[in-house]
């Protein structure tokens, strides 16, 4: 909290006159600068000279934390979260001839991009897409 100084306040500044810190009364201020001020040792005024009260805070930058995708998760909602952000260049057309793994981002003639969530032997896999899990033929290793 910085205390808001007027004309008329006493501040401690250095004195050329007396050649040391004393007590000073604000005789001018700019904006909410400093600029002229009476000793109260020696009478005299002068420019205030002290960058203390200056000091610019250091104000700590709030770093918004990366949320790390929930990988682990298994639930729908969550892989439908993770097309919603997929690439859709990432995606390997589907072909009912093609080999997939649990995780791989397919492209879908007619549903769009989907993630595959579960394989089911020997040729069927579940496919999250945007609007629902569908169960489609492929090709389980
Ligand atoms: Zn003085």
């Amino acid at each position: 909290m910085n205390k808001q100084l007027s004309a008329g306040d006493h501040v401690t500044s250095k004195c050329t006159k007396c050649k040391d810190t004393t007590n000073h009364t604000i005789v001018a201020m700019v904006g909410d600068i400093v600029a002229r001020v009476e000793c109260n040792t020696c009478g005299g005024i002068h420019n205030y000279r002290d960058g203390a009260t200056k000091k610019r805070t250091s104000k700590s930058k709030s770093k918004t934390g990366s949320v790390k995708p929930a990988k682990n998760s298994r639930t729908e909602a969550a892989w439908e979260n993770q097309i919603n952000e997929a690439d859709p260049d990432a995606a390997t057309p589907y072909n009912i001839k093609m080999s997939i793994k649990v995780g791989d981002l397919i492209q879908h003639p007619n549903f769009g991009l989907g993630r595959v969530i579960d394989t089911i032997k020997p040729d069927k896999m579940e496919v999250v897409f945007r609007d629902g899990t569908k169960l489609l033929r492929c090709c389980v290793e």
